[in-house]
């Protein structure tokens, strides 16, 4: 029921909700981070009752009856294994922020538009496209390296690429522009 409520809200005025805004940070019930979920997500989950709100952001979400805040930081009620109950969306933003929007090729930090994915291994060559085979790649060094490999390009990877077991939002240069001040002391950053 209250899960159907949730689904109601809508904003007042949607463009008005900035990229810092919309997201939660998830805390395990031993306060470690464990995921960011939507502004939508964070609320199911509270009105679930999964979760205990720790930070507000400041702005509301409104439906016609009511007003809510949007939660900013969220702790679970009851400890998840990260290991075993997250398992990470193979997305383009997810890759970005495992390697912290950093091109896996000359090492340096871009913002998400000026980045793309870029195959270790070419597709051409059969390479797959999952965790381990597709890195971030700024498109200058993704145009230079083309359809080689990084030994066959003499571009070696700045770190061998990985399955993440959750999102890096520790990595102290995590999108640091758009991290709501409010994550910092839970993210060891502040
Ligand atoms: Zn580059």
């Amino acid at each position: 029921m209250k899960a159907l409520i949730a689904r109601r809200i809508v904003f007042d005025s949607f463009e008005r909700i900035h990229e810092r805004t919309n997201r939660a940070l998830v805390l395990n019930s031993s306060f470690q981070p464990v995921k960011l979920v939507s502004w939508q997500k964070a609320l199911i989950l509270w009105f679930q009752g999964k979760v205990e709100i720790l930070e507000y952001h400041h702005v509301a979400a409104r439906s016609a009856s009511s007003s809510f805040k949007l939660p900013s930081v969220m702790r679970l009620k009851r400890y998840v294994n990260p290991r075993r109950s997250t398992r990470l969306k193979f997305s383009r933003e997810n890759i970005y922020l495992r390697d912290s929007y950093t091109c896996q090729y000359c090492a340096e930090q871009f913002p998400a538009k000026e980045l793309t994915l870029d195959h270790v291994v070419p597709a051409s060559k059969f390479g797959r496209k999952d965790w381990t085979n597709v890195v971030t790649a700024c498109r200058d060094c993704n145009h230079k390296k083309g359809n080689r490999t990084p030994l066959g390009a003499g571009m070696p990877l700045l770190n061998e690429p990985r399955i993440p077991t959750w999102l890096p939002v520790t990595q102290p240069n995590f999108q640091i522009e758009n991290m709501p001040e409010e994550w910092r002391p839970y993210l060891g950053t502040g």
